[in-house]
């Protein structure tokens, strides 16, 4: 029988111990401006019905036609993994009526999500994302702070050139006006689009606009742009938000050609890019715009609403092409438990445990039996200070504290030590 290589599966990646420090450095940041902007957390299942999906992220978009991961249960329920947070979290403000709740409500959450796309470099089938969400208010104000609040986020974590990009995609008043422009002139330049583009000249001539290949880019160049068409109302939401923008001094430019791929967006879209700094980009980092229409159309009240999603693993490639040295040292544990036989060692898992009620970080390395090779380790880990429980201090009650730069060493009775220890680490 030959043997079976077990690995990942092709898009999907470990998270492993020594990078866990950069998602731990996101999430601190993303709680602190959530917090700092009165967004409470909210965690909906990875699983839901696929409907939320089709109807909510869209049948026209590339996410529901061709990436997402859908089967049936033995039930026989069609159910997908999420593959973005916003239907989710629609779908729970409306089962849990939080409408009746002082309006706006505002989200965030982050977790991961499953696309089946072509895996590359910064795009994955299993990613992280994190979201924002204000649903229940309509003012362009809260379209403002969405895209504060992922500046503030990225710039938290050391991103510099960070460049936000903003357009209007209009309403269900001037949007099918405008689709109808921009039909025409692709029409007349068939021809010169990709195939995948052609067929989108039937289905949504806006998505044309978001197209890669070069040959679209050239003809999408001289296409009509949407804020020439706006109707009165999206005209002056957006006039007000990139006073906003202008107010909060937040880098933005205009791209009129910016559409995103999904098709619940409606008047104000948005994307955050930074390129790393090998001059290789990861894309876009935070992508989102107001979505006025979904939770009705995933059958609620009508309700505006607003959000934004970012990609934690692009965020982090970038990070991890920086030194994040005060963090790394941050994580180090400055003290290290030694113990030399039997009684010390059942003495050490009782001193660990006070320890750790007094929230003071110490490592240890029960496993190991030798005292030279738990020195060893603690100098592997760069530790301060050693503590040596062995046979002698045991029968005792005193530890002997050993101080790893200068290699001076001091008793110290073992009902004193936490104590003790907690006033070094302070200074
Ligand atoms: P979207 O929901 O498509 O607007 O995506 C929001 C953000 O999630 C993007 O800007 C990316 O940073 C991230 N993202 C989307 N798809 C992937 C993927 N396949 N792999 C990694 N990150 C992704």
């Amino acid at each position: 029988m030959s043997k079976i290589k077990l690995q990942s599966l092709a898009g999907m990646h470990d998270i492993l111990p020594q990078d866990q420090v950069y998602f731990k450095k996101f999430n601190k940041s993303i709680e602190g401006v959530s917090h700092y902007y009165g967004f409470n957390r909210i965690d909906v299942p990875v699983l839901e019905q696929a409907e939320v999906f089709i109807k909510g992220t869209g049948q026209g978009t590339d996410i529901v036609e061709k990436e997402m991961y859908s089967f049936r249960t033995k039930g026989g329920d069609l159910v997908s993994l999420r593959p973005e947070f916003t239907p989710g979290i629609v779908r729970s403000y409306i089962e849990h009526g939080m409408y009746n709740l002082p309006q706006p409500v505002k989200l965030w959450t982050s977790g991961p999500c499953f696309r089946h796309e072509r895996p590359q470099a910064g795009r994955y089938r299993q990613f992280t994302q994190f979201s924002l969400e204000v649903l229940g208010d309509k003012s362009p104000s809260i379209d403002g702070q969405i895209i504060q609040m992922s500046f503030d986020i990225l710039k938290d974590l050391g991103f510099k050139d960070i460049s936000i990009e903003v357009n209007s995609i209009g309403d269900q008043e001037c949007r099918p006006y405008f689709k109808k422009i921009l039909t025409g002139y692709f029409r007349s330049r068939k021809s010169s689009l990709c195939s995948d583009c052609q067929r989108r000249l039937k289905e949504n001539p806006l998505r044309i606009l978001d197209c890669k290949e070069e040959k679209c880019q050239r003809v999408k160049a001289g296409a009509p742009q949407i804020i020439d068409h706006l109707c009165e109302a999206c005209h002056a939401h957006f006039k007000q938000v990139l006073e906003f923008l202008d107010e909060l001094e937040l880098p933005y430019a205009l791209n009129p050609y910016l559409v995103r791929g999904l098709d619940y967006y409606t008047k104000t879209v948005f994307e955050i890019v930074e390129k790393s700094e090998n001059g290789q980009s990861q894309g876009t980092l935070v992508g989102g715009g107001r979505y006025d229409n979904l939770v009705k159309l995933l059958g609620g009240r009508d309700t505006p609403a607003c959000g934004a999603a970012g990609g934690v693993d692009r965020i982090v490639n970038i990070m991890k092409t920086r030194e994040l040295k005060a963090d790394k040292k941050q994580e180090k544990t400055e003290i290290f438990l030694a113990q030399l036989g039997q009684s010390a060692k059942r003495k050490s898992l009782k001193l660990f445990e006070q320890f750790r009620a007094a929230k003071i970080p110490v490592t240890e390395s029960f496993s190991k039996d030798s005292l030279r090779s738990q020195l060893n380790t603690a100098n592997k880990m760069g530790a301060k200070w050693v503590l040596i429980f062995g046979q002698k201090e045991a029968l005792e009650n005193f530890i002997t504290l050993r101080d790893m730069e200068t290699g001076v060493q001091k008793e110290i009775p073992l009902d004193k030590v936490v104590e003790e220890m907690k006033a070094k680490i302070k200074n």
